[in-house]
């Protein structure tokens, strides 16, 4: 494993705790020698975590798309800026480039994402690891939906744990370190 993905909020969150596990997250895969790869904005949780990594050390590599320029303003210090035409090939080059993915607090840009590569999972596109970092039990609510589709006839149980979970982004890199 030599990079991990991640998803995360171009916004900051309501609490403080999620700005702290974004920055922790950065400098954890930096000390880890693990290159990240996120969408490369300059806003929100994704501009910490990528400050993070950089000030530790890490390299970071941004995949973007040319019209959220002004949206989502481009990080300008990243090790590498890959910047595509549009959101599906964004997705394709994020899962070329990392070797597993790990989804923090984010809105519904990160819950896309994330269910994108857990789908592709289930249906055999690739067999990488991703996971949920459950910050301030922010996915508990998702996590009640899944056990409902579990319930309800719609998902497998082996499927329903697929995702790989941690409270904190040291025990999550290990985790996927461990793959
Ligand atoms: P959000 O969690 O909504 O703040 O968004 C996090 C990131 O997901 C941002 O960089 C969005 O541009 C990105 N995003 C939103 N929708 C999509 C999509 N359909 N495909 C790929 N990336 C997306």
């Amino acid at each position: 494993m030599t990079s991990i993905c991640i998803f995360l909020g171009s916004n900051p969150g309501a609490d403080p705790v999620y700005a702290r596990a974004a920055r922790d997250m950065g400098r954890e895969l930096a000390v880890n020698g693990l290159t990240c790869v996120y969408g490369g904005s300059d806003t929100g949780l994704m501009k910490l975590l990528a400050d993070s990594a950089l000030e530790a050390g890490g390299r970071v590599v941004g995949v973007t798309v040319q019209a959220l320029r002004d949206k989502e303003i481009f990080h300008p210090g990243l090790t590498e800026l890959h910047v595509v035409t549009t959101m599906n090939e964004r997705k394709a080059l994020m899962t070329e480039l990392s070797d597993g993915f790990v989804a923090l607090p984010g809105g519904v840009g990160t819950f896309e994402e994330f269910f994108e590569i857990y789908t592709l999972s289930l249906l055999g596109f690739h067999s990488k690891p991703f996971g949920l970092l459950n910050i301030n039990n922010y996915y508990a609510p998702l996590d009640a939906l899944l056990d409902h589709a579990e319930r309800e006839g719609f998902l497998k149980a082996p499927h329903r744990n697929a995702i790989l979970r941690a409270d904190t982004p040291a025990d999550m890199v290990k985790l996927m370190m461990d793959r």
